[in-house]
């Protein structure tokens, strides 16, 4: 089991998988006004940075679930080499309809909202192993800009326009779920450049080291392509926060 390989090969250098800087996570981290001792749920956990340096910073313990083989392996390393591997566990498995045995003062998911079905199904999931009075977070793309297309929403790698809103409308639908969104933290696009651009070099160090992988060519392809295309759609109209949300 595991995600498709561009991504263990684009991504295998980064700590933090979203455009979120570590900056922006310690922010957050202190947003949530996190005590020690705090339980947190990660599903989409990918390299642990998150609940790594929330251990090592607000004394939090965590479970993270991943179904990068690659990504979990590089959560446990910095597990260890943070100092923190007897708060947090990183599980390699399908985060899909994954509940904590025990309740958590905060449940994740980080840009992974496609496990449950979307935003509504990952909060529907994550409520689930969350205490009464505790914080689910909710990592998501919104527009920027409102794509004039079809075809530009294509470009951001959306299936349709339709696929995310606009900030207004995205922090209103929190509502309508019947969750307060309590915190927010979003990135912006020096965040987004840190995620994009950080691949393009690792793909390019990957294909000098990897020249007759069969999965070459397609490395090539994306590498060639990649930068132009993401100054010019995903820069421009992908915007990207964590929502903090309680139900009302
Ligand atoms: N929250 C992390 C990673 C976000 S990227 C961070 O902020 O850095 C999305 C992650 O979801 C990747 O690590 C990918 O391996 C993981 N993933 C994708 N499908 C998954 C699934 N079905 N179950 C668990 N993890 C999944």
């Amino acid at each position: 089991m595991d995600i498709p390989r561009i991504f263990n090969i684009s991504e295998s250098a980064h700590r933090i998988h979203n455009p979120f800087t570590p900056e922006k996570f310690a922010t957050l981290g202190a947003a949530l006004r996190l005590q020690s001792g705090a339980r947190i749920l990660d599903l989409g956990s990918g390299s642990g940075e998150m609940l790594c340096t929330w251990a090592r910073d607000y004394g939090i313990s965590g479970v993270g679930i991943d179904m990068s083989q690659l990504f979990t392996g590089q959560a446990q390393h910095r597990a260890q080499e943070l100092g923190v591997a007897a708060q947090v566990k990183f599980i390699h498995d399908d985060a899909a309809g994954y509940v904590s045995a025990e309740k958590v003062d905060v449940a994740a998911c980080v840009g992974a909202t496609w496990i449950a079905g979307g935003v509504a199904g990952t909060i529907e999931l994550l409520a689930q192993s969350l205490r009464p009075g505790g914080i689910i977070l909710i990592g998501e793309p919104y527009w920027r800009q409102l794509p004039p297309t079809e075809d530009v929403a294509r470009e951001c790698h959306a299936n349709a326009i339709s696929d995310y809103l606009l900030l207004p409308e995205f922090v209103a639908s929190f509502g309508r779920l019947g969750y307060d969104v309590v915190e927010m933290v979003l990135a912006n696009q020096d965040g987004w450049d840190r995620y994009e651009a950080a691949k393009w070099l690792t793909m390019r160090r990957w294909l000098e080291a990897n020249p007759g992988d069969e999965f070459a060519p397609e490395v090539r392809a994306e590498l060639t392509t990649a930068p132009v295309h993401y100054a010019a759609y995903t820069r421009e109209y992908l915007g990207w926060g964590v929502f903090a949300l309680m139900p009302r």
